[in-house]
C-alpha cells in the first residue's frame, strides 16, 4: 500500500538544544493525534540518538540525511548505515542534489548506500531531480529517467519495493521557486510509469512519491492533491514547528 509521507530535511540545522526544543514542539502536537501521513523528521548525524529517544513510542520516525557508501573500517569522519540502525533510526536519505553537487555523489554511491541500507532494514529516500539547465533544455525527464536506471534498477523487485522516492529539481530547491502542481505531477507520473515498466505494475502502484523543494504550508494542499504526488520532502518549512505542522495539515 501507498504511504503518505512528510518528512523534514533539517540540513546542517538546529544545535543540541534547538533540536530538542522543536523535537519537542512536534511531540505536543502530534503525539495522541490522529495524523493522516507518516511523520517523519531527518537531524544532523550528533542528534539523531536523541531523535529517537525523544519519539520513542510516538508519532515521529526518525531518518538520516546520509550514509556511508562502506560497510565500516577506516573511513574518517564518516557514518555508515549499521551504526544508523544501532541507534533507532528508522529512514536514511540519499542522493539529496546537495550531496551530489557538492561531496561528488553520483548514481553509483546512491546504488550502493542503497544496497547498505537495505541490507540493515532502513528505508531509503532517494533523491532524484534535474538542475534549471537540463530542465530548459528539454532533458528533465532523461535526467531522472537515468538517476533511477542507474541507481536503482539493479534492485530486485522485493526491494525496489522498500524504497521511497523523492523528486526535487534542483531548481525548487532552497530557492523559494516551487514547482506547480503540473509540473510536480508530469514527472511524478513518468517516474511510476518508468518503475512500471521495469517491476510491473503492483510494485509502481505501491511505491511512494514525494515532492521536495521550497514546499510550504500554503502550497502543499495543492501539490499533495495531485494523483502521483504522495507528500513532500521539506527543506527550510521542517525548522519550524509552525511550519512543518501546516505541512502535515495539508493531508487533512
Ligand atoms: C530539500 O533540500 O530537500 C528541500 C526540499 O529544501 P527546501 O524545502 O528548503 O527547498
Amino acid at each position: 500500500m501507498r504511504k503518505n509521507i512528510v518528512a523534514g530535511n533539517w540540513k546542517m540545522n538546529k544545535t543540541l538544544g534547538e533540536g530538542v526544543d522543536l523535537i519537542e514542539e512536534l511531540n505536543e502536537q502530534l503525539n495522541g493525534t490522529q495524523v493522516k501521513c507518516e511523520v517523519i523528521i531527518a537531524p544532523p548525524f550528533y542528534l539523531l540518538p536523541t531523535a529517537t529517544q525523544l519519539t520513542e513510542g510516538g508519532v515521529i520516525k526518525v531518518s538520516a540525511q546520509n550514509c556511508a557508501d562502506k560497510e565500516s573500517g577506516a573511513y574518517t569522519g564518516e557514518v555508515s548505515a549499521a551504526m544508523l540502525k544501532s541507534a533507532g533510526v528508522s529512514h536514511v536519505i540519499i542522493g539529496h542534489s546537495e550531496r551530489r553537487a557538492y561531496y561528488g555523489e553520483t548514481d553509483e554511491t546512491v546504488k550502493t548506500k542503497v544496497e547498505l541500507a537495505l541490507k540493515e532494514g532502513l528505508t531509503p529516500i532517494v533523491c532524484i531531480g534535474e538542475k534549471l539547465e537540463e530542465r530548459e533544455s528539454g532533458k528533465a525527464f532523461d535526467v531522472v529517467k537515468g538517476q533511477i536506471e542507474n541507481g536503482l534498477f539493479g534492485l530486485s523487485a522485493e526491494d525496489f519495493g522498500k524504497v521511497v522516492l523523492a523528486y526535487e529539481p534542483v531548481w525548487a530547491i532552497g530557492t523559494g521557486k516551487t514547482a506547480t502542481k503540473e509540473q510536480a505531477e508530469e514527472i511524478h507520473k513518468f517516474v511510476r510509469d518508468t518503475v512500471a515498466a521495469k517491476y510491473g505494475t503492483q510494485v509502481a502502484e505501491d511505491l511512494t512519491i514525494l515532492y521536495g523543494g521550497s514546499c510550504k504550508p500554503s502550497n502543499a494542499k495543492e501539490l499533495f492533491s495531485m494523483p502521483n504526488v504522495d507528500g513532500g520532502l521539506i527543506g527550510g518549512a521542517s525548522l519550524k514547528s509552525e511550519d512543518f505542522m501546516g505541512i502535515i495539515k495539508a493531508f487533512e
